[in-house]
């Protein structure tokens, strides 16, 4: 295999089997990489250089003290000629990725790591491994990437995870996080044109600067990607009341337009498909004097501040209100079916499981109050439920996503 210096520059190798010194294998990779770029390359992972034998699965080489075939570096993904063995899980913990059957990934520009930790990605800190993480480059990227993806393998997309529970064993699959290409913002007349990975709050910062009122975005601290899929919306306004048309990339790896009407909105739901990937909104809000927008957000943070543990981590309101709607903070709003009512007249309010708690602040917010797990927080959820039923008839249902598996042990339970 050929190598060339600009897919061996900032390799990312953060799984080998063998790291002995002078064992004869590292040393052989070592010299055919050396002997191909005349130099060594760089490796490095999370600020540390990393022993000679972390270039073996750079190389795309085998070691015979381990046996297994090496995979998995950040940027090298980038060739399609290299041998990709199944994914491997994340030193940092989880199950074995299974891979659903992957034996490998299309080329991508931008990034796929293998058993990524999504507790590191999700607002209440919990969540086991991604088989895969891809980051794509773009639209494009995207698009190529979905089309040559093995149709069995599913796809995930993942907001900045502030409405979901990731379950312990992780997500089986291609979970695809949209970064850096995604997140430009701009403002024509009464219409902000932002991309997926934009945050709900820049978006209506920007839109606000221009006199455009996208206000209600602005306490919401999901990404706009995750705001279409979840119709998002607060203070009586929601995505339906503004979305003018989205672009999004099908499983099958097409890019498609939609209209409003496509996405069929409904309180925090739409008919988009699970694995349909949404990459850019357009909206329109009405006109307004950016400092009075300035100071309606201000007092919106305040509001949110004063009654919701905003400081905690968590995925927001738990639990629909039974009456289907959003509290819209008005001060004719009525409390008697709202859940946090429900389950503070039920006792919960408080009430903990190990590290998962019901905040003390407000009564739908499930918080980690330290070292929770999903399995936790999901059991202290289903505990809220059943007592809420049996003390007030009501079965409240999830507003929070809960995806993946449980963690093996779990399983087994
Ligand atoms: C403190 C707090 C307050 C909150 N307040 C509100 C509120 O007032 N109103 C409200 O509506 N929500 C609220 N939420 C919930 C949450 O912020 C919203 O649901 C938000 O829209 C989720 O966006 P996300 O990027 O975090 O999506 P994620 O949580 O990552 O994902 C949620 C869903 O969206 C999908 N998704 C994500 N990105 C994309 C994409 N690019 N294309 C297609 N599908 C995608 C995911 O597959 C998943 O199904 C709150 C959450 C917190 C933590």
């Amino acid at each position: 295999m050929a190598h060339t210096k600009a897919r061996w520059e900032w390799l990312i190798a953060p799984w080998y089997d063998c790291d002995r010194h002078q064992c004869r294998h590292t040393l052989k990779a070592l010299k055919q990489v050396a002997n191909d770029l005349g130099t060594l390359p760089r490796v490095r992972f999370s600020g540390r250089r990393y022993k000679p034998a972390s270039l073996l699965p750079a190389a795309g080489l085998r070691c015979g003290h381990a046996g297994a075939p090496y995979q998995q570096t950040s940027h090298s993904w980038r060739t399609a000629e290299r041998p990709i063995g199944p994914a491997r899980p994340d030193r940092r913990g989880g199950a074995p990725a299974s891979g659903a059957g992957m034996t490998g990934l299309p080329p991508l520009r931008g990034r796929a790591t293998a058993g990524r930790l999504l507790a590191e990605l999700t607002w209440l800190r919990v969540g086991g491994p991604a088989d895969w993480l891809v980051q794509p480059a773009d639209t494009d990227d995207l698009a190529r990437f979905l089309r040559q993806l093995p149709r069995n393998v599913p796809v995930f997309p993942l907001g900045v995870g502030s409405n979901l529970i990731v379950r312990d064993g992780g997500i089986r699959g291609v979970v695809v996080r949209l970064g850096r290409g995604f997140n430009a913002i701009a403002v024509t007349g009464q219409r902000v044109r932002a991309g997926a990975a934009a945050l709900d709050s820049h978006v209506a910062r920007r839109a606000a600067a221009a006199g455009v009122d996208l206000t209600f975005l602005r306490t919401i601290p999901g990404s706009l990607g995750g705001a279409v899929r979840m119709n998002a919306g607060c203070y009586g306004r929601y995505m339906a009341d503004v979305l003018v048309a989205a672009t999004a990339v099908t499983r099958a790896g097409e890019v498609i337009a939609l209209s409003p009407a496509d996405l069929a909105f409904a309180y925090r739901r739409t008919t988009l498909p699970p694995d349909t990937i949404v990459t850019e909104a357009v909206l329109e809000g009405p006109s307004a004097d950016p400092a009075m927008l300035e100071a309606r957000m201000a007092d919106q943070l305040a509001r949110r501040d004063a009654t919701q543990p905003t400081r905690d981590r968590s995925a927001g309101s738990t639990f629909r209100n039974p009456a289907g709607h959003s509290s819209t903070g008005a001060a004719d709003d009525t409390h008697d079916l709202k859940a946090w009512k429900l389950i503070a007249d039920a006792g919960m309010k408080g009430a903990r499981l190990g590290g998962a708690q019901i905040s003390a602040k407000h009564a739908n917010f499930l918080v980690n109050a330290g070292g929770a797990t999903a399995a936790e927080l999901e059991r202290l959820g289903e505990a809220v439920r059943k007592r809420v039923s049996e003390t007030t008839g009501h079965l409240l249902e999830w507003e929070i996503m809960r995806v993946g598996e449980p963690a093996r042990d779990q399983q087994e339970e």
